[in-house]
């Protein structure tokens, strides 16, 4: 439930309001702005006597949101949420650009990589140093070192770095050395992580789950808000169908859908969506034509011999005539790119 306040509600008026909800145990979620007071209710609301609320004069609106979720909830929180990485802002206006390899191979690797998408216009660069592989044969990252190449890479370059944590006992490490902590798609139910992460302040880049509802990817989101990290980004990586042409099934649809039930920003990986470096740049270009606040992409100095999704993984150069055309589909959509 929200209850939305006259704008000239007094202070304490509201301050009585949110202490007899409380005192109900139920906790109060506030949104202030311009325009708006917004007290979201968490927990039990059976207990409130609406009829009571209802006659108050200070209160505008009561509204029933009927959705599990709440804090990621666009009722609760009325604007789109802007996101802060350094220099960097992704939301609203702002679309950000995430690249680079799929895996950190070597200091000489994502120097070279993270250069290339800079002078492109990347605005962060991404690489794995804890790969999540299907296979226990596959090649599963390079490690504690990928870490330390991409910070020199973020000193180096000037770019924001994003790499995914795969475990709870890497927490600190990655709070202490990464601008922006992936959670892949397999962790997206790992639900003691996502806890942890909600004890945290920096900002999250959550992964669609390979077979996740629209709603259980925001209750995903839900659980890192409740613990009190704002700083959420989504991403749609692809879902599992019957079609095995491609890797996943680039569900674009859930773009507007989740900007219009969230208030988060949401991007899209093209990537591991299709499986297919052709099948990247056309789907990057419809991302930003739906909404999306972001592409992240696979990109590689030599595919064929990367260790890790190189069939997936496009050229820098092919990178750099994307960044072309997505920046024209930003300009005539309005936003800043
Ligand atoms: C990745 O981004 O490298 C990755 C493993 O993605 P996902 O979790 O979406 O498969
Ligand atoms: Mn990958």
């Amino acid at each position: 439930m929200i209850i939305i306040m006259q704008a000239q509600a007094s202070e304490r008026e509201i301050d009585k309001i949110k202490d007899s909800i409380i005192s109900l145990g139920c906790e109060v979620n506030e949104y202030q702005n311009q325009n708006h007071r917004i007290l979201g209710l968490l927990g039990d609301t059976s207990k409130i006597n609406i009829d009571l609320l209802k006659g108050n004069r200070s209160i505008d609106k009561i509204v029933y949101v009927n959705e599990p979720y709440k804090k990621v909830n666009r009722l609760f929180h009325p604007e789109d949420t802007i996101i802060k990485v350094l220099d960097k802002t992704i939301g609203k206006d702002h679309i950000a650009i995430i690249a680079g390899p799929c895996s950190v191979e070597s200091e000489e690797q994502i120097l070279e990589i993270g250069k290339e998408v800079k002078d492109a216009g990347a605005s962060f660069l991404r690489g794995g140093a804890f790969k999540p592989r299907t296979s226990p044969y596959s090649f599963q990252g390079i490690g504690d070192s990928a870490l330390d190449y991409l910070k020199k890479a973020r000193d180096i370059i000037g770019l924001p770095i994003v790499s995914e944590l795969m475990s709870v006992h890497m927490l600190d490490r990655f709070v202490e050395d990464v601008d922006i902590i992936q959670v892949g798609t397999r962790n997206m139910q790992n639900y003691d992580l996502l806890k942890e992460l909600g004890r945290i302040d920096k900002p999250i880049l959550l992964k669609r789950g390979l077979s996740a509802t629209i709603e259980e990817f925001l209750m995903a989101a839900e659980y890192i808000m409740l613990g009190g990290n704002e700083n959420i980004i989504l991403c749609e990586r692809g879902i599992r169908t019957f079609e095995n042409y491609t890797r996943n099934t680039l569900d674009l649809s859930a773009i507007p859908i989740i900007k219009k039930k969230s208030h988060l920003p949401i991007i899209v990986d093209p990537s591991h969506a299709t499986g297919l470096w052709w099948l990247v740049e056309p789907l990057a270009k419809a991302a930003i034509a739906v909404g999306a606040d972001g592409i992240m992409i696979e990109v590689h100095n030599n595919p064929s011999k990367a260790l890790c999704d190189g069939n997936q993984s496009i050229k820098t150069e092919r990178f750099a005539s994307l960044m072309k055309s997505l920046k024209e589909i930003a300009r005539i959509e309005n936003r800043i790119l």
